[in-house]
């Protein structure tokens, strides 16, 4: 270890920065989450330098770095973007006896400035001694991403709550008691009532870990997304790595079932566009009964749980139930498909709405608004259609619909093994049946991939100019 890790009191003690564009920038926006008093020196000092002096937040002297400037430091940057300029500044400040970091320069620095996790008064410093810059931001990235946010304030109040804490046998049950206030009821305190709920939280919690009352159970009905792990929001992924049971439905990816806590029991529901495996009612049952036996339940759907995934039947069983439950929104196949054909679901001058229909319901092949559907310039994301293609084909087509209508067809949206197939409205069950289609598919009524847009006959315009008249 060439470089000893410390962390340095500089409460009301000076900070000198010499330079005055973006690294100076760059470097003020760490050292202003400090408390130091911070002094920059710069001829010729950026405007958001000007506004941080304006706004009392550093003190701006408009000259370079002169003899004397650095007496008193407790650490000077040399922030130049010019060699010459940063050498001379640091043998200046080293002479008034300061501790120099050049920026860029490790060799020269008698100090640097790692990567830092903020969950003020939690600090995660990360350093490599410049070997592997890469991996540090790498390994920060992770951590941001693991770490709630409330993080800082939960350990604020926490750390005035351990005296009290310790009415709990020492060891396991104390652990237990921390590791729920932190992972668990102060990142949802502070999301639903802010800092000001954490002091009865911590009250409360400790009450329930005294009592070694069960915890109680709640449901969490989360989106997974269409299928990439990386689609995932930062919450699913917080509340998979956390949660006693999950139960997901066919759709959601093997990857994404993988990031679930290594304990956790999954139950597969089987659901899918056609014949669950399990029915709708013993879904409900199976949440529920986890749920009153105090596990936390995520209940994980394939794309958005909002979309075609039969969430009001499920809430309804859990607030009969009694059950504390929440939504959390996952990205749906439309935005997926469109992404992948590199196409938007909306665009001026071709389609100013979006319409979100199924091919298929309980009763069989959906009835939709066919003649609202068959009216040039319509974007339509047609969920489970697939197998009802000929079906929506005859449909469309009754009602008036251009059989030169753009469809494609998107399986696998997001996935590794995504496919689009483009055809027309007039070719569509046809191409369909041509294919072998295993994985989940949506059609995109309306919209053909980018890359086949020139060769798009009317009457889909693809310039605001050909519908002047429209948006006049
Ligand atoms: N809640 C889901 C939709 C559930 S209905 C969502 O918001 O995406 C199931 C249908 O969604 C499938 O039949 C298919 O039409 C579509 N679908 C889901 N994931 C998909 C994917 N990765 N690629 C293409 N279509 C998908």
């Amino acid at each position: 270890m060439d470089h000893f890790p410390i962390f340095l009191a500089v409460e009301g003690r000076r900070i000198v920065v010499s330079g005055g564009g973006e690294t100076a920038l760059a470097k003020l926006r760490i050292l202003l989450k400090t408390t130091a008093r911070i002094t920059v020196l710069s001829g010729a000092p950026a405007p958001d330098l000007v506004k941080l002096a304006d706004q009392g937040k550093i003190t701006l002297i408009a000259r370079a770095f002169g003899p004397g400037d650095a007496l008193c430091a407790a650490l000077v940057y040399a922030a130049n973007d010019d060699a010459a300029e940063d050498a001379r500044v640091a043998r200046l400040a080293r002479a008034d006896g300061a501790l120099v970091n050049i920026v860029d320069n490790l060799e020269d620095s008698a100090f640097i400035t790692p990567a830092i996790v903020d969950r003020d008064p939690v600090t995660i410093a990360i350093g490599t001694e410049g070997a592997a810059p890469v991996l540090a931001r790498a390994i920060k990235a992770d951590l941001e991403e693991r770490l709630p946010v409330s993080l800082g304030l939960a350990a604020r109040v926490g750390k005035a709550f351990r005296k009290a804490a310790e009415a709990l046998p020492m060891g396991r049950k104390r652990r237990d008691f921390w590791a729920d206030y932190y992972f668990n009821a102060a990142p949802k305190v502070v999301e639903t009532q802010g800092a000001a709920g954490l002091d009865a939280a911590l009250s409360e919690l400790l009450a329930k870990h005294l009592a070694d009352a069960p915890t109680e159970g709640r449901v969490d009905l989360v989106g997974a997304g269409p299928g990439d792990p990386e689609l995932l929001t930062l919450k699913a992924r917080r509340l998979l790595d956390r949660a006693d049971v999950v139960i997901h439905d066919r759709l959601v990816s093997p990857g994404i079932l993988e990031l679930a806590r290594r304990e956790a029991i999954l139950i597969d529901a089987g659901k899918e566009g056609f014949g669950p495996s399990m029915t709708q009612a013993q879904i409900c049952a199976l949440m529920v009964d986890h749920g009153k036996r105090g596990a936390h339940v995520v209940r994980l759907k394939g794309g958005d749980p909002a979309i075609f995934s039969r969430l009001d039947e499920e809430i309804e069983a859990l607030e009969a139930a009694g059950i504390a439950w929440s939504i959390v929104p996952g990205i749906t196949a439309a935005s997926a498909a469109a992404a992948g054909i590199g196409q938007a679901l909306t665009k001026r001058g071709r389609n100013a709405s979006l319409r979100i229909v199924t091919g298929h319901d309980m009763k069989g092949f959906a009835e939709q608004d066919w003649r609202g559907l068959a009216r040039p310039g319509t974007v339509a994301a047609i969920y489970m259609g697939a197998r009802g293609a000929r079906f929506i084909q005859g449909r469309l087509m009754m009602h008036g619909a251009d059989p030169a209508t753009p469809v494609t067809a998107v399986e696998n949206a997001s996935r590794p093994d995504m496919r689009s197939i483009a055809t027309t409205l007039g070719q569509l069950a046809a191409t369909l049946e041509a294919e072998v289609l295993t994985g989940p598919v949506i059609l995109l009524y309306g919209l053909c991939p980018r890359t086949a847009e020139a060769a798009l006959p009317l009457p889909h315009p693809t310039s605001l100019a050909d519908r002047k008249e429209e948006f006049a």
